[in-house]
């Protein structure tokens, strides 16, 4: 998508290779790019793209049956039934707009922190490192429901790390806004409108 015209009868939407589609509901679902749409409809928010580092060890002994973390000590981990262990902390860094790398310091940083928080990793090879890029807002809560400038547009952004977790239910909050009318469950808390600043245009977008 490369640029939005709303009407009022829906939204038209032309791509970057010059195609053109036309839908009555847009769905700002753009991750850590979002917030492009959403100054174009006078709806700026403070949206920053993130890095999460992540690595993978060879297959060893079963250990860990729970997806575990350290709540705000930037470390979790998983073993899978083949035995390798997904780890994940800290940050890595933007290659470009889309790509991203885990470098080297959260690596070790995340080998050192799992070898203390779990001893079994002791001397396990790290077979694979990646990273990627995720959208994060001040609050870390996603920003999800209607805009509050131009009906007929939702947004869905802003998942931070946890995306897997509550994609679905978030899809269906949305869904529900536009089969209903209404979600079932209030989305106020995840209003964009907790980012409006006083200077900021209410006027929809021409
Ligand atoms: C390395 C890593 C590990 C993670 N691990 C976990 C985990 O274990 N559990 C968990 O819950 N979450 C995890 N997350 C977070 C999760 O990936 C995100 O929260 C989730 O992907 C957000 O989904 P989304 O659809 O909002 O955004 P995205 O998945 O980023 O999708 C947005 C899409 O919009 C497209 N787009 C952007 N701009 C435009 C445009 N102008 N036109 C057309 N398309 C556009 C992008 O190309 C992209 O495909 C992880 C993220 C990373 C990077």
């Amino acid at each position: 998508m490369a640029r939005v015209e709303p009407s009022d009868a829906g939204f038209t939407v032309h791509t970057a290779d010059g195609q053109r589609f036309f839908a009555r509901w847009l769905l700002n679902c753009a991750g850590a790019w979002a917030a492009g749409l959403a100054a174009q409809v006078g709806e700026p928010v403070p949206l920053v793209a993130g890095h999460p580092a992540m690595l993978v060890t060879e297959p060893l002994p079963l250990f860990m049956t729970a997806s575990t973390g350290v709540e705000g000590g930037g470390i979790y981990a998983r073993q899978v039934a083949r035995g390798n262990c997904v780890l994940g902390g800290g940050q890595g860094f933007a290659l470009g707009e889309s790509t991203a790398r885990a470098g080297q310091l959260a690596v070790l940083d995340i080998l050192r922190n799992a070898c203390e928080l779990y001893p079994a990793l002791a001397g396990a090879q790290a077979i694979r490192t990646w990273s990627g890029t995720e959208g994060y807002l001040p609050d870390r809560e996603p920003v999800l429901g209607p805009s509050a400038t131009t009906p007929g547009l939702l947004h869905g952004f802003g998942f931070a790390g946890a995306g897997f977790q509550i994609g679905p239910a978030a899809g269906e909050a949305l869904a529900e806004c536009i089969l209903l009318g209404e979600p079932r469950h209030s989305l106020k808390a995840f209003s964009i409108e907790r980012f409006r600043t006083s200077t900021r245009s209410n006027a929809p977008c021409a």
